[in-house]
Parts: C-alpha cells; structure tokens; sequence
C-alpha cells in the first residue's frame, strides 16, 4: 500500500486526508493519506522519507520548506519557488504546485477579471500572482510587513504596506492571510478593509470551511463572496492526479472529491 500524507502547523484541520482517501477508496487505488504536524520546516525532507511516502502534500507555513527540499522542481512550482506538493520518484524527492490552477479554477463563474488585490505576501500570494500576471491580470499585493514585498515589485505587481495602500476599485479581493485561520483577526486593519470592499465586485478567502472575519465583512457589504473549499478541490484533483500517476480520470477523481465534502 502507498502511503500520502499532509505537512503543515496547523494541519488538524486540513480536508485533504478525507479529499484523497475518498478517492483512492472509490477507485480502488491501493493507497492511505494521513496527515503529519510539522513544526520545523527544515525537517520536511528527513520526515517524509522516514514515513516511507510516496507523496505528499504541504501547507502553511512550510511550501517554500518546501521548495527548498527538493531535488527536483517542475513546472510552475520552479518558477515561484513554492511547492504544495511532492512526489517519491525512486527515492528522489520531486516537488510541484497546484495551487495557483486551481484557484483559477475556482473563480472562472466570477468572469473576466481585469485586476487583483492580494492580502499576503506568502507563498499563495506568490503562486496566484504570477500566475494572474501570466493571464494579464493586474495584480496588487497589500501586506501588513515590509520584507516580502521586494520579490513582488520584482515581478511586476504594485506592492505595499498598510501605511503606504492608496485604494482603487478591484474585480477581485483575495485573503491570502492565514488572519482569521486559527483567530478572529482581520487580515487588515477594520477600516482599511471598509475601503477596499466598499470598491470591490467579488471577494475570496483562501482559508475554507468558515466564515472569517474577512468573509463576514464582505457578507455585509452585500458582496459576491466565495470561501478557498473551491480552490482546494482545484489544487487537489491536480495532485491527485500526479499522487496516482494519471492512472485515473480527472473527472473520476474530481466526482469523488466533491463527494468528501459532503460528508
Ligand atoms: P504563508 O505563511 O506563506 O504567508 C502568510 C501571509 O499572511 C504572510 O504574508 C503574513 O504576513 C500574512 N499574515 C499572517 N498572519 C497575519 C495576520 N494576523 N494579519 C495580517 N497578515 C498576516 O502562508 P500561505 O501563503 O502558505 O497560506 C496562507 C493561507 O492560505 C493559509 O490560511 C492557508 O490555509 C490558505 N491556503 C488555502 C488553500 C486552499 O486550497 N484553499 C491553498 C493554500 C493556502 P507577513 O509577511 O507580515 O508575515
């Protein structure tokens, strides 16, 4: 039996466990997901392959850990430096993301949208950056630190503090924060973001399975709003599929995803 497995501090909530095992039982694929809390980042590589896993998958705050463990980056993972997810390749440690796609994915019922602001600097802010920047969305990050903002001005986003934030109208505001993850905390100071929604058509929350306060903000300026359970499904019917090696359906593997968030 292989064995999958999720990274991350916090990592008690994570759907992905049920997300995977769905799958793997609904098409017969020999193969369990569990999830392993990892405090310390540097300790990624050592942890999976003392757990004998096939692949995995890593969250906050460990995906650009991540990035760093691996032998071998591909795709879009290698040009953001963030990985989400890790395949066991004969024993070399393989890393991808599937994030930024699946995001996309999750907010095409929104329709064209012309630009983005971003709340975070992290490692989702990096992936659905440069991935709206490669579809020609002008993209905005807004942060409550300074440090991070350099690699973004870098790659073509308006980058700022709080303090510095001049406010314009946006398509789409995104939560990229883990504010309101474990905590009531606005990703923003209140009346910062009573500027930004009241200028805004939709919003989006990269954390699933609550109303954050964020969420809760846009829900009473009347907005059109979605929680990240959409991008979830997005990023992990793409992992799925490197984790069973395209040996099944995406539409098999998305039907039986879809069905763990029921239960
Ligand atoms: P990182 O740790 O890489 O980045 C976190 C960012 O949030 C940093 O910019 C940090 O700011 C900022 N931040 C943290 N706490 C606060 C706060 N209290 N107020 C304001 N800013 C804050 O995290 P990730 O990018 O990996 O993940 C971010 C969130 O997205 C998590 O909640 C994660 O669960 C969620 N997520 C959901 C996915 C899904 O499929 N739905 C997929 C990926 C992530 P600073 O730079 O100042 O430290």
């Amino acid at each position: 039996m292989q064995l999958f497995s999720i990274f991350g501090n916090p990592v008690a909530h994570s759907k992905s466990p049920l997300m995977h095992n769905s799958v793997f039982k609904k098409c017969n694929y020999n193969a369990c997901y569990t999830r392993t809390h990892l405090l310390d980042g540097s300790k990624l590589k050592e942890t999976f392959f003392k757990l004998g896993l096939s692949g995995a998958n890593v969250t906050v705050p460990h995906k650009e850990a991540a990035y760093q463990a691996c032998d071998e980056v591909r795709g879009f993972a290698k040009s953001i430096g963030v990985v989400n997810t890790l395949i066991n390749e004969n024993g070399r440690l393989i890393g991808y993301n599937t994030d930024a796609d699946g995001f996309l994915y999750s907010i095409k019922e929104f329709g064209k949208i012309k630009n983005v602001l971003i709340l975070g600097a992290g490692g989702t802010a990096k992936a659905l950056a440069t991935k709206f920047l490669q579809n020609n969305i002008e993209t905005t990050i807004l942060n409550r630190s300074f440090n991070r903002l350099h690699y973004f001005k870098e790659l073509g986003c308006e980058a700022t503090t709080w303090n510095d934030f001049k406010s314009i109208h946006y398509t789409l505001v995104i939560n990229t924060t883990s504010a309101g993850l474990n905590d009531n905390e606005l990703p923003a100071p209140n009346e910062l973001l009573d500027t930004i929604l009241q200028n805004t058509d939709f919003v989006a929350d990269a954390i699933y399975g609550k109303i954050t306060p964020f969420l809760q903000k846009a829900k009473d300026y009347n907005l059109t709003y979605k929680d990240g359970a959409d991008m979830l499904l997005g990023q992990g019917v793409l992992a799925n599929e490197l984790f069973v090696s395209y040996s099944i359906e995406k539409e098999e593997i998305q039907k039986a995803m879809q069905k763990s968030f029921l239960l």
